[in-house]
């Protein structure tokens, strides 16, 4: 028996909307949002074979993955202040959730510091939500060029949230097509309501918590 159905359901379906989009299944990588979940749901994820996970808050994937991590890629997708900077960039394999230059600057310094620098995203706020971090997108060709240019950071791609009330394809349409203009081939995006749809216009990833590990607890205010 697998240990882990739900991820085997959820690699499945991966695969499907993959074929379904003419795509090819490897060029999806999935990121098991561990976010919120007691060890014990995370476990089986584990002993299925899962090796990228991602955590919204520094000091919780601290305190979840410190010592457990070996061979596992840990992917920050959630807003990360300036002053976490340093302890992101010595933790994370991924950083998804650049979005202003004062962050920029941070990582860099952070980077130069510690001797490491995570792979970046950039989130662009697609639906320019108030409450939503990222980058406006009129503003991302101005801040994608002075974060490469300018400060010299490697950008991998895009990451987005779409609005909740809207239907996700035009965001995930347009991040792709920021992406394209801007030479970036890696495009986070999709969680578990949406991946499929995702999929379809061009996810490389898809960041799946609750479809896979079940409800979370409540959030620790
Ligand atoms: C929590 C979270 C997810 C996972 O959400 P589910 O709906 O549980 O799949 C994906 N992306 C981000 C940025 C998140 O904060």
């Amino acid at each position: 028996m697998s240990a882990s159905p739900a991820l085997d359901a959820i690699l499945a379906r991966i695969a499907a909307a993959a074929q379904a989009a003419g795509r090819d299944p490897a060029g999806i990588a999935l990121t098991a949002v561990s976010k919120q979940q007691p060890w014990e749901a995370i476990l089986p994820v584990l002993a299925g074979g899962q090796k990228v996970f991602g955590e919204n808050r520094v000091q919780e994937a601290i305190g979840r993955w410190e010592g457990r991590r070996d061979g596992l890629e840990l992917r920050l997708i959630g807003p990360l202040q300036t002053n976490k900077a340093r302890e992101a960039v010595g933790f994370f394999d991924v950083i998804e959730t650049l979005d202003r230059e004062r962050l920029a600057l941070a990582l860099v310094e952070a980077a130069g510091r510690a001797g490491r620098l995570p792979r970046l995203y950039v989130q662009v706020n697609t639906g320019e939500e108030d409450q939503k971090a990222g980058i406006a997108p009129r503003d991302a060709d101005a801040f994608l060029d002075r974060v490469r240019g300018g400060l010299g950071l490697p950008v991998e791609g895009l990451m987005c949230i779409p609005p909740a009330d809207e239907p996700p394809g035009p965001h995930f349409a347009l991040l792709a097509k920021i992406a394209a203009r801007n030479g970036l081939a890696k495009l986070s995006m999709g969680m578990s309501g949406d991946f499929e749809t995702a999929i379809a216009f061009g996810a490389t990833s898809v960041r799946v918590g609750s479809a896979l590990f079940g409800d979370r607890a409540a959030p620790v205010a």
